[in-house]
């Protein structure tokens, strides 16, 4: 299901210019089941009244909690399950965030990554994504929507833009407290300036070598890393917000000098932050996280030479941390 679907039925049943846009901000605020309640008592349309309780429930239907894993960090991983029975991660941040899915499997197949290994299963619709939103303030305020669950934003353009659109303006959110993030895809560079809500940017990088970042994410579009992060970097400019820059760290693959002394002269002194992530080992994948003693030189070395660089742990790195494993877990179950 779509916004403006929903937006379609509502006006079908009566609802004004403002009556739609008052029960949709009922529905991204609060929580899902007092989206009737709450705006029978704005005065709406007795028919759009009437119809408010079933419309509620559908909406409730569309992201329900399945399984709460919390984490020691203060995280929390939940299994959501969709109206058509499939299941998908949305995590639970701390200090009031909530990252949510974007698509079912992801075509993008990046090597250390669970999600990419079942490709593309299905996209989300905008409305699957805003309930994530709405499921999780049922949980705990929510004041940042990070779109880096599983699947590829740019991949489901329209749906997430739309997302997007509504949380911006009515969702009592900050638009730099809505993260787009991406592999580099020149539709989004495009879309994301035009857009009323400008989200803030983070650009999945991983590497500085084209090669090496072909292998590790095989179906990204093909840039020179240099001119990607050029391209990222202008958005950031024009929006007044920083590039965040992810890394998954990788033993032996990604943690090279090479790779620090390429980063050095493309982030220095730019509107960015380099977030590197440490991998977290899953089974079944052939990669490993660098020791400590690596992870401490690569984090102060990159500072003091200017690029301002943040150790992030993936959130609830304690339960099934990568994206896509408690979501793969299930399927496992379901299929023995
Ligand atoms: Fe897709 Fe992100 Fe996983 Fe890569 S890391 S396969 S882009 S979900």
């Amino acid at each position: 299901m779509r916004i403006h679907d929903i937006e379609n039925r509502l006006r079908a049943l009566g609802a004004g210019p403002g009556h739609a846009a008052r029960v949709l901000r009922h529905w991204v605020q609060a929580r899902p089941q007092d989206a009737g309640r709450r705006a029978i008592a704005d005065f709406l349309p007795k028919t759009l009244r009437a119809a408010l309780p079933a419309l509620g429930s559908e909406l409730a239907a569309l992201a329900r909690l399945r399984e709460r894993h919390p984490g020691a960090d203060g995280s929390a991983r939940l299994l959501v399950d969709l109206a058509d029975g499939q299941t998908v991660e949305t995590v639970l941040l701390p200090r009031q965030g909530v990252c949510v899915s974007t698509q079912l499997g992801c075509a993008v197949g990046c090597g250390f990554c669970m999600t990419g290994r079942s490709g593309l299963l299905r996209q989300l619709g905008s409305a699957e994504i805003v309930a994530q939103v709405a499921l999780a303030r049922s949980l705990q305020p929510v004041r940042k929507v990070v779109f880096m669950g599983m699947g590829e934003p740019a991949h489901n353009l329209d749906n997430v833009l739309e997302a997007i659109d509504l949380l911006g303006t009515q969702g009592n959110l900050a638009h730099k407290q809505l993260v787009f993030s991406t592999v580099g895809d020149a539709r989004a560079f495009e879309r994301l300036p035009q857009g009323v809500v400008k989200p803030a940017l983070a650009l999945s990088l991983h590497s500085m070598n084209a090669e090496r970042r072909a292998a590790l994410l095989p179906r990204a579009p093909r840039w020179e890393p240099a001119d990607l992060l050029a391209e990222a970097l202008a958005y950031a400019r024009a929006t007044g917000y920083p590039l965040q820059v992810q890394w998954t760290l990788l033993a032996g693959v990604n943690d090279g000098d090479d790779e620090l002394e390429a980063l050095v002269p493309a982030l220095q002194g730019q509107p960015a932050i380099l977030n590197m992530i440490p991998y977290n080992a899953v089974d079944g994948l052939d990669f490993r996280r660098p020791d400590v003693d690596r992870v401490t030189a690569i984090f102060r070395g990159l500072n003091q030479r200017g690029v301002l660089t943040r150790m992030r742990q993936s959130a609830g790195q304690d339960v099934d941390a990568g994206c896509g494993q408690l979501r793969a877990r299930v399927v496992q179950v379901r299929r023995a």
